[in-house]
């Protein structure tokens, strides 16, 4: 199932966001939907429709079941404005540095080191989240080194901690695209990284959430990225040093993870930094993050 956080552009739609079932080329009011077809309530936000747990899950597959003609089919996509999957997380978005090997080959001149032998974590506030197609901001006043990153990001669907890693992909809700934005030199001259990537705008999520069981392997997936049209990253997801089953064991060895929580397990080789000569993100450019299976978030950057 694909799920999208979407406003109705339409005249006359209340300019609220919802939490819809991407079907084809439409999109279904989830809520809306239940109720009409005399179901349970779900909330009308991913975050709560997590905290519910499976019970709501079921509800929207039932929706999903449901839903057959274009009278109970929703809106077009083309009337909706995607948002990101979850455009107000509670939490921090953690994040996972040097997870790829050319990608830390490339790093060395502001990460400096060799291939971590443990995850190498961090975090990006809540405030960095924008949705597709919203500009990334320049920042132009503290920064002249925008980088971009393409990940696999996990959302987190149910609570746990010391997570074995062979149960570790159970806890996962779905999968989304990130793209962690990066100033380069406040990443340098900061030493710790959390003031280069948690600058407002800086964490570009979505355009929407595969559920896990239509990526039965997270492992099995291309990502690759895009500015201006010429691709600037492509790798496979087997490519990473840590699985993302290992990831979200070593996160969650004595700390509770949350539905709603969103890991980015790190970027492949070609960013902007790590090219001869460097090359940097301007106004007006477009960057388009791409994961096989389930879509392209595009971003403006902004003045
Ligand atoms: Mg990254």
């Amino acid at each position: 199932m694909r799920l999208a956080t979407y406003r109705q552009r339409t005249a006359g739609a209340d300019g609220r966001e919802h939490l819809g079932i991407v079907l084809g080329d439409r999109v279904v009011n989830l809520c809306a939907a239940a109720r009409a077809f005399a179901l349970p309530d779900v909330h009308d936000d991913l975050a709560g429709f997590l905290h519910q747990g499976a019970a709501a899950l079921d509800v929207a597959r039932e929706v999903a079941a449901r839903c057959t003609d274009d009278a109970t089919k929703g809106i077009a996509l083309a009337d909706a404005q995607l948002l990101a999957p979850i455009p107000h997380p509670a939490r921090n978005m953690v994040c996972v540095g040097l997870n790829y090997a050319e990608h830390v080959a490339e790093s060395r001149s502001v990460a400096g080191s060799d291939a971590p032998k443990y995850p190498v974590f961090f975090t990006k506030p809540p405030t960095c989240v924008i949705g597709p197609d919203e500009p990334i901001p320049s920042h132009a006043a503290v920064t002249s080194e925008v980088d971009w990153e393409v990940e696999l990001a996990a959302v987190i669907g149910r609570e746990g901690r010391d997570i074995a890693e062979e149960q570790a992909l159970d806890y996962v809700f779905g999968y989304t695209v990130a793209n962690d934005v990066t100033a380069r030199d406040l990443q340098r001259r900061h030493g710790q990284w959390y003031k280069g990537k948690g600058l407002d705008g800086f964490c570009p999520l979505g355009p929407l959430v595969v559920t896990a069981d239509e990526i039965p392997d997270p492992q099995a997936l291309t990502v690759s990225l895009r500015v201006n049209g010429a691709e600037k990253q492509r790798a496979r997801t087997t490519q990473m040093i840590f699985s993302v089953a290992r990831l979200i064991a070593e996160w969650s060895a004595g700390m509770t993870l949350l539905p709603g929580d969103i890991l980015l397990t790190g970027t492949p080789s070609g960013v902007g930094i790590g090219r001869n000569p460097p090359e940097f993100l301007k106004a007006g450019d477009v960057v388009e993050a791409e994961i096989e299976g389930i879509g392209v978030l595009r971003n403006p950057v902004g003045a």
